[in-house]
């Protein structure tokens, strides 16, 4: 029997027979390892265990201790879902079916909807197909015959990928014996060894999707679902999914009227209520004095511009997908920005600069809009209109270093003041390959990106990269914030740009007299208000720390004999800026403070005789529960210290 040679990640090597599997193999290796096996890789290539062995090769045996077998276990389960679905409701056709960050979807066509009742059924059925144990298997088949099989069964977007991405031979995969199938789709592979693999899934919602992603294409119902290999981890993941569902800042932000979104006036453009609008004002304040305390110098400029500033910024030609129409006005187009940048370029340009006055440090609450598509929406997260904590330093070449190392600083302080603990940084590089969405040239890339590389060692401080993130104009340092789930998001950034300030000729005037070019630092500390907001609302569950609280007490009279002294109590904390309201309403003072916890005020603060008579509160903490009766001044001067120094743990 012709043999061939294996390598295996131990570095030994041991002859297989040409054409046996991978799973022969691990069987040859160990029982064990052969009841463990998810997948094995052939020179790098993930595939089934059942794929024979045709040449000499590096194989690997993977199980779930491996981090690339989940995706497999997940997309294996997509292939249950679908089967499952077929099963109850044959008239469903196929779309795609891939693995997610946290689980998987599958796409169908059907005419009627499903709804959330489907769910369970189609869980029950995936369950009966998992304990027949059926073998996920590999089978190859003439383009020609599989385009006949798909079209008889009207699986006319499965007969699309075919066309698209089948080669001479397209392979499909099973469920069920290769001879027999009860299921088959077209896939690149690989999977499960069998259905008695996949024993805790859990199917999680419904939603629209179009076909490929288009808006152009049919609509589509795809369903969400999520696998694991043990029982315990889809328990966990629930668990966390119940957290995440519960700090849902549209959920926290309706129940405690922090924001809504009103139709008349449009999705992703929220109106912010006052105990948001007043969280808002929070974290202005606080980075506005933070800034200037760094010498920075705050402006306004207007939400829009004319058309031309944007071509001449690069905007027009590299962003222009992301900005809303231009307006005709008599003989100019005005266009909304998307970035603050160009009006900053201006004021600076508003007056000559010597070498002496850099870095100039040009910051604003800057209001800015972006055309995303009604899709993305959400809350206060993804927003068409929105305003950043933006600043453009200006500095000399030897400055950027300086300048960088301050911002990395300020944005740590931030942090730590509201109370973020959970983040990382990623240096956002060009994708080379495309050459429309980034400015093409090589050197300034290359520079740039060497430029954060080196501030950010000089820190000591871990990155990864990430190609096909930079901004248009340059590359980037992103702050990464990981929300309950894990998933990341960009919160902060810095950008070292030589693009626009070329592209505009700004310049100094050097120490030799001469004209030199300043280097512009784009930086964003604390975000859009409206996603900062978004995630402190997520992260405290609406319960925040007294500096962030729209709310810091409340002042509870226990009947209406005790209005007066209580609106002293209010007016005096008031007077000490403390942000007090007082619940007069003729209600039971237990009731009250059930609200006042469901709304997580810090602090209520419960007034009747005794109180009036010594001048004292009785503090009542919404975790804590009663701390006791207090002198007002005393506890004015608690809360004043827990405001203060910006107290987040309670
Ligand atoms: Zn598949
Ligand atoms: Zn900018």
């Amino acid at each position: 029997m012709e043999t061939v040679k294996v390598t295996l990640p131990d570095g030994s090597s041991r002859d297989v027979t040409k054409g046996s599997t991978v799973l022969d193999l691990a069987r040859s290796i160990g029982p064990r390892l052969a009841q463990a096996a998810v997948v094995g890789s052939i020179d790098g290539e993930l595939v089934e265990v059942g794929r024979p062995i045709e040449r000499a090769a590096a194989v690997r045996i993977l199980t779930n201790k491996d981090s690339e077998t989940l995706e497999v276990l997940r997309h294996s389960t997509a292939h249950l879902c679908a089967c499952a679905v077929q099963e109850l409701f044959p008239e469903t056709k196929l779309g795609i079916g891939p693995p997610t960050e946290d689980g998987f979807f599958y796409d169908f066509e059907r005419p009627t909807k499903f709804t959330p009742d489907d769910l369970p059924k189609i869980e029950e059925k995936m369950r009966e197909i998992a304990q027949r144990d059926l073998p996920y298997d590999r089978v190859l088949f003439p383009k020609a015959d599989v385009l006949k099989k798909f079209a008889a069964d009207g699986e006319h977007m499965k007969c699309e990928l075919v066309e698209d991405k089948g080669g001479a031979t397209v392979q499909c995969y099973t469920i069920g014996p290769a001879a027999n199938p009860i299921w088959l789709d077209f896939c690149r592979g690989p999977h499960v060894p069998s259905s008695g693999r996949l024993t805790a899934f859990k199917l999680l919602s419904i939603a629209g999707a179009y076909w490929k992603g288009s808006e152009k294409n049919q609509q589509l119902q795809r369903i969400y679902g999520t696998a694991f290999f043990s029982p315990k981890d889809l328990e966990d993941y629930l668990q966390r999914l119940e957290d995440a569902r519960r700090r849902d800042h549209r959920r926290v932000g309706k129940d405690l009227e922090l924001f809504t979104v009103n139709e008349a006036v449009g999705a992703g453009l929220p109106l912010w209520l006052p105990h948001g609008a007043t969280i808002r004002r929070i974290l202005e304040d606080y980075i506005v004095e933070r800034e200037r305390e760094l010498g920075y110098q705050h402006v306004y400029s207007p939400d829009l511009a004319k058309v031309e500033l944007y071509k001449r910024s690069g905007h027009w030609e590299h962003y222009h997908e992301d900005m809303f129409p231009a307006m005709q006005l008599e003989n100019e187009q005005m266009v909304l920005r998307p970035m603050n940048c160009p009006h900053h370029i201006l004021i600076y340009e508003s007056k000559k600069h010597s070498y002496r006055d850099l870095p100039v440090r040009i910051a604003e609450l800057g209001t800015m809009y972006r055309y995303e598509r009604s899709g993305v929406l959400s809350g206060l997260s993804r927003v068409r209109c929105m305003t950043l904590n933006d600043a453009h330093i200006f500095c000399r070449p030897d400055q950027i270093k300086e300048e960088f190392t301050n911002v990395m600083r300020l944005v740590e302080r931030s942090y730590r003041d509201l109370g973020i603990t959970k983040y990382s940084y990623r240096l956002s590089l060009r994708d080379k390959a495309n050459k429309e969405k980034y400015v093409d040239n090589d050197e300034m890339w290359e520079h740039g990106s060497q430029v954060l590389r080196e501030a950010m060692d000089s820190l000591n401080l871990p990155y990864v990269e990430a190609p096909g993130e930079a901004a248009f104009y340059g590359p980037k340092l992103d702050i990464q914030l990981a929300d309950v789930m894990g998933h990341e998001e960009t919160y902060s950034t810095i950008q070292v740009d030589f693009h626009l300030p070329s592209q505009f000729g700004l310049e100094y005037v050097g120490a030799d007299g001469k004209e030199h070019q300043p280097v512009m630092i784009h930086r964003g500390v604390i975000s859009t208000m409206e996603r900062m907001t978004s995630y402190l609302i997520e992260l405290y569950g609406g319960a925040f720390p007294v500096w962030l609280a729209p709310v810091q007490a409340v002042v509870l009279p226990i009947s209406d004999k005790h209005t007066e002294y209580a609106r002293k109590v209010t007016a005096e904390l008031r007077a000490g800026k403390l942000r007090v309201d007082i619940d007069e309403r003729n209600e039971k003072v237990n009731a009250k403070i059930r609200e006042h916890q469901l709304q997580k005020v810090p602090y209520m603060l419960v007034v009747g005789d005794r109180e009036a008579q010594n001048g004292t509160v009785s503090v009542r903490h919404r975790k804590h529960g009663d701390q006791g009766s207090k002198p007002l001044a005393e506890f004015t001067a608690f809360l004043q210290d827990l405001d203060h120094r910006r107290v987040t743990t309670e």
